[in-house]
């Protein structure tokens, strides 16, 4: 594959090809898929920091599969899990549970990556740091030095990025690959930090509104920090929101295979995931306590802790809330085929949410267009989505994102959370409105030190200027 690399004039590599933004979508480069990258290998023996090394192209689903019988299990993975370990490196991608173990990034420990010159480089964390003049120096084989610039815009302090190059004084050179959407490398395959597999419950919780909803995900993410800090018992690894509209989109048979009643207007849904590792009954009587506190009258609808399947049932739920939208939009597409998905991946510091919040909705409704928002609330990530009956709403709705992308930079947020930049036009445009021309500028310099002839991905992040 490296001499492959070597040769070509422009690649593209893909894994499962689930992303949303287009960048894995070929325009006429060779295309490298990661499918036949396999393998899953033995699990380090490092304690805390047990990894195991896994091959680019194995789909997270198998990798949990793999990792069940050990007792482990791979944290960072996104509500798509049939995409592949290096797609989700590449994107930076993250979950719901990035609210207590981050996204992709920091699991990362070693990685292979093929370079434009099909040289290839290993790469362990800390093999390589940025100088204090903001440089990586790495040595290529033949003796030549490789000068990377550090690029200086100021990265937002959100819980989640996708969102160009990564950025930060003395950082790892495995940070810049990761979230680098297969612009500078081809990564072969990473070893990935795993952790033993938690005992979890979940708890769906019918709420009155979208602030009694926000306060309740504030008190559980009180709750999370003290029970890390081993001063409670509720640990709550998860929150997920979906908002009326959203729940109105989904079909009676998703709720009826949930064993859930569909919530009555205006109510919305949250989905916490709760690590269990003790008492079970101190964290039932912990989070009902929290439930009253927040005036959350309804009775939640529970997995037990070891219900594996009453878990994946309500989880199940709230992924069919992309999934009927997507089939609404599809529907909609038979009768105006240049409609398209028009959705937005914003995160705020999660004290900015309840007015970020009102924000998307009061945008969609002054745009006048049908809309829906969920998402992984517990990290400030929401989702609006646009459900376009004519093209009018998708450029109505374009412009209604453009404008809350806008506010919530203002908010200290990024209006790219987890789904990567790719070859949107709007995201690109994001992009820039993020970091400036200066940023972009920045981060073409990098492109150009790692692959002088633009050959990973062309087009993909920001264009060539
Ligand atoms: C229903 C649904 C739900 C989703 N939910 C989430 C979510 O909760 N969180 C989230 O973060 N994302 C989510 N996504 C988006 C998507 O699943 C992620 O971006 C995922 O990480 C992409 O993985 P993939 O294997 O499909 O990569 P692809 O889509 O094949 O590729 C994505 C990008 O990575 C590059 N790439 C892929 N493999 C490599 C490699 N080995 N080396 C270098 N570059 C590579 C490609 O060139 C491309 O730019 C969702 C998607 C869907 C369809």
């Amino acid at each position: 594959m490296a001499s492959l690399v070597a040769a070509a004039r422009q690649v593209l590599p893909v894994g499962a090809q689930s992303s949303l933004t287009g960048g894995a979508t070929p325009r006429g480069e060779v295309v490298i898929s990661t499918r036949a990258l396999n393998g899953i290998g033995e699990v380090s023996d490092g304690g805390p920091r047990r990894t195991v090394r896994t091959g680019a192209g194995v789909p997270l689903s198998a990798l949990q599969r793999a990792l069940r019988s050990a007792g482990l299990y791979y944290p960072p993975v996104p509500t798509y899990d049939g995409a592949f370990l290096g797609g989700t490196i590449a994107t930076n991608a993250a979950g719901a549970a990035t609210f207590k173990y981050g996204s992709a990034r920091p699991g990362v420990e070693r990685m292979t990556v093929v370079l434009a010159d099909g040289s290839i480089l290993e790469l362990r964390r800390g093999d390589v740091v940025a100088s204090p003049d903001g440089w990586f120096e790495l040595e290529r084989p033949g003796g030549a030095l490789v000068r990377i610039p550090v690029p200086t815009y100021a990265m937002p302090e959100v819980a989640k990025l996708s969102a160009g190059y990564y950025a930060r004084a003395g950082m790892d050179l495995v940070d810049l690959f990761v979230g680098s959407e297969g612009t500078l490398g081809f990564i072969v395959d990473a070893d990935v930090r795993v952790i033993p597999r938690p005992r979890a419950c979940a708890a769906l919780v019918r709420c009155t509104s979208d602030g009694q909803a926000i306060a309740l995900t504030a008190a559980l993410r009180r709750e999370a920090a003290a029970s890390w800090r081993g001063e409670g018992p509720l640990d709550v690894s998860a929150v997920e929101f979906m908002d009326q509209r959203a729940l109105a989109v989904v079909p009676a048979e998703a709720f009826a295979r949930a064993g859930v009643a569909r919530p009555a207007a205006p109510d919305v849904m949250l989905l916490a995931q709760i690590e269990v590792p003790g008492d079970a009954d101190a964290t039932l009587q912990r989070l009902q306590d929290v439930l009253d506190a927040s005036g959350v009258d309804a009775d939640p609808h529970m997995a037990m802790p070891g219900d594996l399947e009453g878990a994946a049932r309500l989880f199940e739920l709230r992924e069919s809330v992309p999934a009927s939208v997507n089939a609404v939009v599809a529907a909609a597409k038979q009768t105006y085929p240049d409609i398209e998905k028009t959705a937005a991946d914003l995160v705020v510091p999660f004290e900015r949410l309840a007015n970020a919040l009102a924000l998307y909705r009061e945008t969609f409704e002054r745009h006048a267009v049908p809309y829906a928002i969920w998402g992984h609330v517990s990290d400030g990530n929401l989702h609006p989505n646009v459900i376009p009956q004519s093209w009018e709403h998708v450029e109505r709705g374009r412009k209604a994102i453009l404008e809350m992308a806008h506010a919530v930079i203002a908010m200290g947020g990024a209006p790219l959370a987890e789904h990567g930049v790719g070859r949107s036009t709007l995201k690109q445009r994001l992009l820039r409105d993020l970091y400036g021309e200066r940023g972009i500028a920045e981060m073409r310099a990098v492109k150009r030190a790692l692959d002088p002839e633009w050959k990973f991905s062309p087009g993909v992040l920001f264009q060539r200027g």
